[in-house]
């Protein structure tokens, strides 16, 4: 830590003397170049640390939009029965039991697949003129029956 800190002002010293020396080339007062040196340090830190972390936010948004993806080929949202009630989209494997930690309440949630089936139909066309054309046909098919 304090090697650190050590390294960090030795820099900063290091650094303010070579701006201060190169204006001090064009008549620049070495005190002024080296405290416009230290200035231009800390400009040029808030600067990298401003770049870095939006960096690193965007990397993170797009990780999370990734998992959230990637969750969404084999994932629920669930609901805790805890009684906060929290919806949280978990991700589901079909060969093992399924846990999760809640967000809010910390503890650990199993989740029951029941799996139900049903049949499926066919949507049906309800205009008038569908009608009338199936009525139309049943006719004629009782029609020719008879
Ligand atoms: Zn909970």
């Amino acid at each position: 830590m304090f090697k650190k800190v050590f390294t960090q002002i030795a820099f900063i010293c290091a650094f303010s003397f070579v701006v201060s020396f190169l204006l001090a080339q064009w008549g620049v007062n070495y005190f002024i170049g080296a405290a416009f040196g230290v200035i231009i340090q800390f400009i040029g830190f808030y600067t990298f640390r401003t770049i870095l972390s939006a960096v690193v936010a965007l990397k993170n948004k797009q990780l999370e939009n990734e998992r959230i993806k990637e969750f969404s080929y084999q994932g629920l949202e669930v609901i805790c029965p805890c009684f906060k009630q929290v919806r949280q989209l978990v991700p589901i494997k079909l060969n093992t039991a399924n846990y999760y930690k809640c967000q809010e309440c910390n503890k650990r949630v199993g989740v029951i697949i029941t799996p139900e089936t049903a049949i499926v139909t066919e949507p049906q066309d309800n205009s008038i003129e569908a009608i009338n054309t199936l009525l139309a046909s049943s006719i004629i098919k009782a029609n020719a029956n008879s």
